[in-house]
Order: C-alpha cells, then structure tokens, then sequence
C-alpha cells in the first residue's frame, strides 16, 4: 500500500524507532507515547484492520504476540505488568489502518479503557 504510513517503515522508506525486526514483523516507538514504555508491532504485509484477518493468519498474529512478551522481557516491563491492544475502526479509535498492536507498559494503568 504506498500510501500507508506503517508499509513505509517496512519499505525503509521512512525510518522509525525500531526495537525489533524479523521475517515477518516490525516494531517500532510510538511517536505520541501514552506510556514509559509505548511500542507497535506490526505485521511487515498490510492488513487493515482486525476485520480483514483470515484463518491463515493465525500463525503471524501468534507471532506477533510471542514479540510483544519479547519485547515486554527486553524493556524490563514484564514483571510489572504490560498491556497489549489491537484497536479496530472507529468506535476503538484506530487512526492507522495497517494492524498494529500496542504495547503498553512502565506505569500503573486503569480499567476499563476510556
Ligand atoms: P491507533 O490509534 O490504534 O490506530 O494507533 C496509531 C498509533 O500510531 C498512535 O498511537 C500514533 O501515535 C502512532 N503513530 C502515528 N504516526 C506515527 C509515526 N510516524 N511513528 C510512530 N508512531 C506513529
Ligand atoms: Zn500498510
């Protein structure tokens, strides 16, 4: 998709804060953080959104969540405690529309989410 934000940083043609790479996924700082520790990870193809997923995705989004306790582990934050979230369309206030999951954490969060 050459008009999305998230496929440049996959193309290097945009240069994120990268944490973590590997065949499949990026992650990646967030650049408006809501949190000590605010991070995307993203799948390298483009996918809208959670709607878009298929049954043949289901080994890539296990993936990315086995690298978000990986990244929670590197950042120190897995102890304390961390939050994952994947926002969908609009009433979940996504903005970006390649799938990408937050990973929250180095603070006391409430619940339920505003
Ligand atoms: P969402 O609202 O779930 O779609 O999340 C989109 C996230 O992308 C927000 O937390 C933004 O702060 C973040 N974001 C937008 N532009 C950039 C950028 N250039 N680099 C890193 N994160 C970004
Ligand atoms: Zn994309």
């Amino acid at each position: 998709m050459s008009d999305c934000l998230f496929c440049k940083f996959v193309n290097a043609e945009i240069e994120p804060d990268k944490v973590y790479e590997d065949d499949d996924l990026l992650a990646f700082r967030d650049i408006n953080p809501q949190a000590p520790t605010h991070i995307l990870i993203i799948p390298k193809r483009h996918i809208a959104t959670l709607n878009e997923l298929e049954p043949s995705d289901q080994a890539l989004m296990g993936k990315l969540t086995l690298a978000a306790q990986k990244i929670a582990n590197d950042e120190g934050i897995d102890g304390g405690g961390y939050r994952l979230v994947i926002n969908c369309n609009s009433d979940a206030g996504q903005s970006v529309f390649h799938i990408h999951m937050h990973l929250l954490g180095g603070r006391s969060m409430g619940w339920p989410p505003g």
